[in-house]
């Protein structure tokens, strides 16, 4: 048997932080597998830390949620808001669903065109779209949502000398009760800027005005702001029926809607707490058909939401690199995996599993990662087994953002696997090397002799 570390002993005090009036936090259960794979195998294979994606699940997410508003509203369309995963193989499991696609950048409208999305189904958001941007989409027929006056001036330019008349939404912020207000984006409604914005656009005929845009916030924890947005988006609708005598076609409701992570300092775990899906689609559709439309001209109801389809399916595997005492006696377990690729632990505890079992015994333990940098923190307090070096865990909810916003900061970046619905591991993105880091790095002459 091997011999066990001697470590002195500390007293310190009992801690009951993690106590509320329903008791103690109570720790997960293990986690051995994932959609029937074990987790010890995948990192065997593929190496630790390891990005996991479950097909499965993205489907199942994907018909759930359509399934919600589908049958509250028939003229329903989901498109894949690209910057929360756009993995190729995500988006395409996405587009195979029927979903569209949702682009804030050239880039991500680049990567669309590229997974075979045709030009009319994608919807270019966004502050930033240069003139030949703008070109493109106008001649791809793509749905452009304008941000801003001086986009908007750009476009009819441009729309001035094509043969082709732009397909336009105004990108509209407005008050639904959230505060501070989201009104970076778009133009307001109360003060009046996305009428004179809808002015411009019908006064120019050069535009084309299909669809009406809002985006409210993200993570919004209160359905009754959707409730606000989608009657006031109608209402806009309605009025320039009324006064210009032109249909829109779509009113988009963005994204926003709930994931099941659990915000920092939430009293409670998201699951019993955050709006189902049903829940916002049930306000939203109820606002649109109580708004006024004649049964010939209702909308489609367009949709972008995308944290909340993805991020229960994605997961992050990692091993404890080693174990130390903190000044004040706590315990702290050092990962192989930092907050270089878990942007997303900035705003959330993230749930975590230990893989192997170890039976009742926990402890209160400040989870770090491997970065030499003091923020590296994964958890501050989490009820976690004694882990050993060499352990594996599995943090969860980790399919939204993270990957589209990780970089190779003092770490690379891993790979990513998806699990295929045949419980099949596809190799979706290969772990980065030194090589293709500095891929793109050019050494002048004058620095190629290195003498020490
Ligand atoms: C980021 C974004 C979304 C997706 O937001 P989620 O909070 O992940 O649902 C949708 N629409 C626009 C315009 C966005 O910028």
């Amino acid at each position: 048997m091997e011999k066990k570390h001697y470590e002195r002993p500390i007293i310190r005090p009992l801690n009951t932080g993690l106590m509320n009036k329903f008791g103690s936090q109570s720790v997960s259960p293990p986690m051995t597998h994932i959609d029937g794979i074990s987790v010890e195998s995948m990192l065997n294979d593929y190496g630790s830390p390891l990005f996991v994606l479950s097909e499965r699940k993205i489907r199942e997410n994907y018909k759930s949620a359509k399934r919600a508003f589908e049958t509250r509203y028939p003229k329903v369309q989901f498109a894949w808001s690209y910057k929360t995963n756009y993995l190729n193989s995500v988006c395409r499991t996405f587009h195979q669903e029927g979903s569209w696609a949702e682009v804030v950048s050239r880039f991500e409208y680049d990567k669309a065109i590229n997974n075979g999305v045709p030009g009319n189904k994608i919807i270019f958001n966004g502050p930033h779209k240069t003139n030949d941007d703008l070109l493109l989409a106008t001649n791809n027929n793509s749905l452009i949502h304008i941000d801003n006056l001086d986009e908007l001036y750009r476009l009819i330019n441009i729309a001035n000398n094509s043969d082709q008349k732009p397909l336009v939404a105004v990108r509209v912020n407005m008050d639904t009760g959230i505060y501070p207000k989201w009104d970076r984006f778009g133009f307001n409604l109360e003060n009046g800027q996305a009428w004179d914005a809808i002015s411009v656009i019908m006064t120019s005929e050069k535009l084309d005005l299909v669809g009406l845009h809002t985006h409210i916030g993200t993570y919004m924890m209160t359905t009754n702001a959707y409730k606000i947005a989608a009657s006031k988006l109608s209402e806009l609708a309605l009025n320039i029926r009324n006064q210009f005598n032109k249909n829109i076609t779509y009113l988009d409701l963005g994204g926003g809607f709930c994931s099941k992570n659990t915000l920092k300092g939430a009293y409670h775990n998201a699951i019993d707490t955050v709006p189902e899906i049903y829940e916002y689609a049930e306000v939203i559709t109820t606002a649109i058909l109580n708004a006024g439309f004649s049964q010939t001209e209702m909308p489609y109801l367009y949709l972008e939401t995308g944290r909340a389809l993805i991020d229960d399916a994605g997961f992050l595997l990692g091993t404890v690199i080693s174990n130390k005492r903190l000044s004040d006696g706590r315990r702290a377990t050092i990962m192989d995996f930092g907050i270089n690729i878990m942007f997303t632990s900035f705003w959330y505890d993230h749930k975590i599993s230990s893989v192997q079992d170890f039976g009742h015994h926990t402890e209160d333990t400040v989870l770090y990662g491997p970065l030499c940098m003091n923020i590296d923190i994964i958890r501050e307090n989490v009820t976690l087994p004694p882990l050993k070096p060499g352990d594996n865990v599995v943090v969860h909810y980790m399919g939204a953002y993270n990957i589209t916003q990780s970089m190779q900061f003092i770490a690379m970046r891993p790979a990513v696997v998806m699990i295929d619905t045949n419980n099949k591991v596809h190799i979706i993105k290969k772990a980065e090397t030194l090589k293709t880091i500095e891929e793109d790095e050019l050494t002048p002459d004058f620095l190629q002799n290195i003498k020490l």
